[in-house]
Order: C-alpha cells, then sequence, then structure tokens
C-alpha cells in the first residue's frame, strides 16, 4: 500500500522535466504553491485508500494549477437556460452599437466632464440628460450606478429626516440584500407603513400624511404576484393624492420597461412612460432589466428635483462611470431611433418566434444525432426574468438530453471551457435556444458531443488526475 513516502518532496516536483520544460509557468513562488497544492490533494487522496499518482501525473497537476491562476476569473459563458434576464448571469447583453460605444470610450481619452464648446469643465450627465426625458416624456433625467442607488439618493436627497409612506403589501425584498424597510432606514427617511398586507387604499395614505411626511414610495412588486382579495390604488389616484398634501410620489419601478412587453405575447409590464404621465414625480429604474443596457439607474422626473439630488453627496458616491455613461447613452439612443427592437439583444430573444426556434432546436437535435448524441426536442418555456413578469412565460422549443447522470453532465458544461448553463427537469437537461446567439452554437453543440463521449466512455469523471 502506498505511503506519504512514496510522493515527491516540493522541490524534487519542481524539479520535474514537465516543470523545468514549462517555464513560462508562472513565478517561482506561485510554482512552490501550486507544487504544495498538488500534493495536498495527492495526501488526501492516499488517505482515502487511494493509489499514489506517478510524478507525472503530479507534475501535470501543478501546471494545471498554475495555469488556472493566469485565467481570468469572469469569463463569459453560454446561456442555454431560457432565463432572459438572470442576475448571477449579468443581466442583460449589450447592443452592438452600446459595446462599441463603450470600447471607443474605455481605449482612450473622452471629453467625461469636458464641455468641448466652452473649452470648460462639464456635466458626466450632458449626453443621458436629455436622452431621459426624451425616452420618458418626463421633464428631466440623471443616471447613477444602480437602481438601489436610485432609490437610495431619492430618499436621502428628498425624505432624510422626514416620513416616507409605503403600503404594507410592497414592503418588498428584489433579492441580493435590497429591502425596501432597510433602504429606506438607511437614507435617513422615516419608513410609516399604510394598509395591510393584501388591501392598501388611497384613503389609508390620506390618513397618514401629517406635516412631517415627505412622500409616498411606490414600490413595484417585480419578482411576485399578489391574487386574490387584493387592492391597491393605481398611481394616478396616489399622485393626485400626493400633490393635494403637497408631498412628493416617488415610485421604485424596477425593471422599467420603455416597450410595451405585451408585444412579445406576454403580460404588460408597466413603462416608464406610464408612471411619468400618472404623475409620479420620481420614477427609479434599472439600466440592465427590461431597458436592455449597462448595469446603472435612472431616475426621470421633475427637473427641480433632480438638480437637488444631483447636488446631493450620495450622488458622488453612486456615480456612473464612464464605460457604463457611453453604454447607457447607445441604449437608450436605440429607443430614440426607434430602432430597439431589432438592436438590443434582449428585445430580439422576447420577440423571437417559437417555430423559429422549434426550427434551431430541430437542427441542434439533428447536428448532435449524427454525432451520436441522443437528443430530442420538447415543447417548454422560457421566462424574462430580472424581477420583472414573475410567472410569465414565453412558447419555446427545448432540446432534451437523458445521459446517465444529468448532475455530472450539467457540472461539466459549467466548468468546461466555454460554460454552458442549461435546465436540469425531471433527470434530464434542457437547452433552450432562445437565449443562445448564433455564433455561441457551434461551440455549444460542439462541448455536449465531447461531454456525452467522456460520459459513455465512463472518463467523465470531474476529479483531478492524480
Ligand atoms: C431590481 C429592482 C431594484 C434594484 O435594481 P438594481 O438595478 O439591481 O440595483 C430595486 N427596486 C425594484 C422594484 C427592483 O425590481
Amino acid at each position: 500500500m502506498a505511503t506519504y513516502r512514496d510522493l515527491p518532496s516540493v522541490d524534487a516536483l519542481l524539479r520535474h522535466p514537465r516543470v523545468q520544460a514549462d517555464r513560462g509557468a508562472g513565478s517561482q513562488a506561485r510554482l512552490v504553491t501550486a507544487a504544495r497544492q498538488a500534493l495536498g490533494e495527492a495526501r488526501a487522496a492516499l488517505g482515502q485508500g487511494r493509489p499514489a499518482p506517478t510524478a507525472e501525473a503530479l507534475a501535470e497537476r501543478l501546471l494545471a494549477l498554475a495555469a488556472a491562476e493566469r485565467a481570468p476569473y469572469l469569463r463569459p459563458l453560454i446561456n442555454a437556460s431560457g432565463v432572459i434576464l438572470q442576475t448571477n448571469l449579468g443581466r442583460a447583453p449589450l447592443s452592438a452599437a452600446a459595446l462599441e460605444a463603450m470600447t471607443l470610450v474605455a481605449a482612450g481619452y473622452s471629453n467625461l466632464e469636458y464641455d468641448l464648446e466652452r473649452g470648460a469643465r462639464g456635466s458626466r450627465q450632458a449626453g443621458i440628460a436629455h436622452l431621459i426625458p426624451a425616452v420618458t416624456g418626463a421633464a428631466a433625467g440623471f443616471a447613477v450606478n444602480n437602481n438601489a442607488s436610485a432609490v437610495l439618493l431619492s430618499l436621502a436627497g428628498l425624505a432624510a429626516g422626514k416620513d416616507v409612506l409605503v403600503s404594507r403589501g410592497q414592503l418588498v425584498e428584489i433579492g441580493g440584500g435590497f429591502r425596501i424597510p432597510d433602504v429606506l432606514r438607511q437614507s435617513g427617511a422615516h419608513l410609516v407603513e399604510v394598509g395591510t398586507t393584501n388591501r392598501t387604499y388611497g384613503r389609508d395614505f390620506a390618513a397618514a400624511i401629517t406635516p412631517a411626511t415627505a412622500a409616498i414610495l411606490r414600490v413595484h412588486p417585480s419578482n411576485f404576484v399578489q391574487q386574490g382579495f387584493t387592492h391597491q390604488p393605481d398611481l394616478a389616484e396616489l399622485a393626485e393624492l400626493a400633490h393635494r398634501h403637497g408631498v412628493l410620489l416617488i415610485d421604485d419601478l424596477g425593471s422599467g420597461a420603455l416597450l410595451d412587453t405585451a408585444i412579445a405575447g406576454i403580460a404588460h409590464e408597466p413603462t416608464v412612460q406610464e408612471s411619468v404621465a400618472a404623475g409620479a414625480d420620481l420614477v427609479c429604474f434599472s439600466g440592465d432589466k427590461l431597458l436592455g443596457g449597462p448595469q446603472s439607474g435612472l431616475l426621470a422626473g421633475r427637473a427641480d428635483l433632480l438638480a437637488l439630488l444631483a447636488q446631493h453627496p450620495l450622488a458622488r458616491a453612486v456615480r456612473l462611470d464612464k464605460l457604463g455613461l457611453a453604454a447607457l447613452e447607445a441604449t437608450l439612443r436605440h429607443y430614440l431611433l426607434d430602432e430597439a427592437t431589432d438592436a438590443l439583444p434582449i428585445w430580439r430573444m422576447l420577440l423571437r418566434r417559437p417555430d423559429e426556434i422549434a426550427d434551431q432546436a430541430a437542427a441542434w437535435t439533428e447536428r448532435l444525432r449524427e454525432a451520436g448524441v441522443p437528443a430530442r426536442v420538447v415543447a417548454g418555456e422560457s421566462t424574462v426574468g430580472g424581477g420583472s413578469l414573475p410567472g410569465e412565460t414565453l412558447p419555446t422549443a427545448l432540446v432534451q438530453l437523458s445521459p446517465p447522470a444529468v448532475e455530472t453532465l450539467a457540472r461539466a458544461l459549467r466548468t468546461g471551457n466555454p460554460a454552458i448553463i442549461g435546465r436540469i427537469h425531471h433527470e434530464a437537461l434542457l437547452l433552450d435556444p432562445r437565449t443562445v446567439a448564433a455564433e455561441e452554437e457551434g461551440a455549444l453543440l460542439g462541448r455536449l458531443v465531447v461531454l456525452w463521449g467522456e460520459q459513455q466512455n465512463g472518463s467523465g469523471s470531474p476529479a483531478p488526475v492524480v
């Protein structure tokens, strides 16, 4: 039986010809760390009664660990899950124009805060200041690094030390630790809960307004639906009530669509234009949800309020960087030019026709079968995600694989290169073409063929080669 003494020392492992031949593998310190790790794994394997790895295998493992160190952690992946806006996967892919705008601004200097006409300091918001009103109908616009910041800045700037009324049905958690009561506390405003969990009326708000009230905050429930014996006053009613009592109406719209999602055959997600038209003084929404742009938070509303917020110290702390600004400007311009449904990937995915997806799924299945991978097309559903339209689905066609060990295959797909994310349902792996770009298809099918083959030969073990 092999013992720890059968393993080489760190020095001996570093002198192995394979390691010596690969001088570029990393600094001496990195190689020593990798050697220790490779030997540690080998000792653990021995401890479990497994055989001692050969010196060759140890050297390969050391080099693999050193190489992994040089590979970037954050990298692209293929989303075959059919969830169009997935926060864990980076939300909205950007349009070609947005990508180009980012690259140009990133590569060199720009007029980020420089007024070229006057030859003097300018505003970072100049490029989007007219675009947000143009596409939303609001008097003015402003952008920060995400919608959580937009809501925090609005409350801190307009209601700190005063009361903010929120319906008990809207004290929501959006995910990732964004909870309305906590955000209110952070802003320095006092939360006044109004109504009940399921029913809140305009008269509940009216009764709660005092001289200490600064605003009514309406929060779009985003990721859940209330059904049954429920009531919420609509936005126009809230606006009328707020203005009659001299307080503000702030609307946290969450996703903030600029186009009607009903054109994709799904429920209508409230639009920013509707909130503005209903009389909200300020509307806050995300740039990377249904807007289809970069991570950012947009504010659309009254010019005097936005001028105040722009001066607030928090505005500097949550400001949007130049890459985000460049991409956001390009994204908003797609709406201005009426080309959003063609230019923005998320709208193209939302609007893909089921028969076209079915053809694509059939083509994938055929190519897989020709390579010896049994696959079939099944009907299924894609989802919008991104905290919009909970429960709403889009009919799609899925490619279904039933490998002997579905978790093992899914893991191998996730951890390989390129990483691929599918769905597991009833022991089968499901892949949705809706969220896969044409240029990703080859790599996706290639990986499936390779990994399927490895699983059939029993060599698909994810354990390191020791
Ligand atoms: C998503 C969401 C937020 C947070 O937006 P981020 O852009 O992720 O910061 C805030 N409020 C609502 C209602 C949301 O849906």
